[in-house]
């Protein structure tokens, strides 16, 4: 939430996905709730997207956003703090690419590059998914991402998968 003593560190991106039980809804109150994270402030977030699964197995489309954070935390904490909000929101890890109710992936983190054992900046499947690509452009136009290069020349690369821009979000 945003305070006045707050002194923000980082500008990061998230990624937020549902396919589960009112994606809609998921994503909305999941911007909502990272909002309220303390030191922690959502400055702008994308139209939702919709776009198929990329699992094998039958499972309904996806609802994809990407919000822009500033925020107070480390990436780690950032990491935690996400995770207590997929959990809050019924996320079960059953299989690879699983249907969910919320997938919440740190992209960017200012320039930052981090490859630990739990947490790779930026997210390592990024550059390869329109779902990423495409609201991530929306909101930042000109965004480099570190190691790969810009998002223009990234997306073009992407063009052959469907997604859909839903005009009421
Ligand atoms: P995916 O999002 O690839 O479908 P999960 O949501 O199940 O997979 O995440 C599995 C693990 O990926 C998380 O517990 C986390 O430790 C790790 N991880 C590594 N890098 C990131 C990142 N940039 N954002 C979110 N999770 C990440
Ligand atoms: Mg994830």
């Amino acid at each position: 939430m945003s305070q006045n003593n707050t002194q923000y560190t980082a500008t990061a991106y998230i990624a937020l996905g549902s396919n589960l039980d009112n994606p809609h809804k998921q994503i909305n109150s999941a911007c909502e709730e990272i909002d309220a994270l303390p030191g922690m402030s959502l400055i702008q977030h994308s139209s939702l997207y919709q776009s198929a699964p990329i699992a094998q197995q039958v499972q309904p489309d996806y609802i994809n956003a990407v919000a822009k954070i500033d925020t107070a935390l480390m990436p780690a904490e950032l990491l935690n703090a996400l995770l207590i909000i997929e959990r809050k929101h019924g996320r079960k890890r059953t299989f690879r690419n699983a249907p969910r109710t919320l997938d919440l992936d740190i992209l960017l983190y200012n320039t930052l590059q981090l490859n630990s054992e739990n947490l790779t900046i930026p997210h390592p499947r990024m550059t390869q998914r329109a779902f990423v690509l495409y609201p991530l452009m929306e909101i930042a136009p000109d965004c480099c991402i570190p190691g790969h290069g810009k998002i223009n020349q990234l997306i073009a690369a992407c063009s052959n998968q469907i997604i859909t821009r839903l005009d009421f979000s």
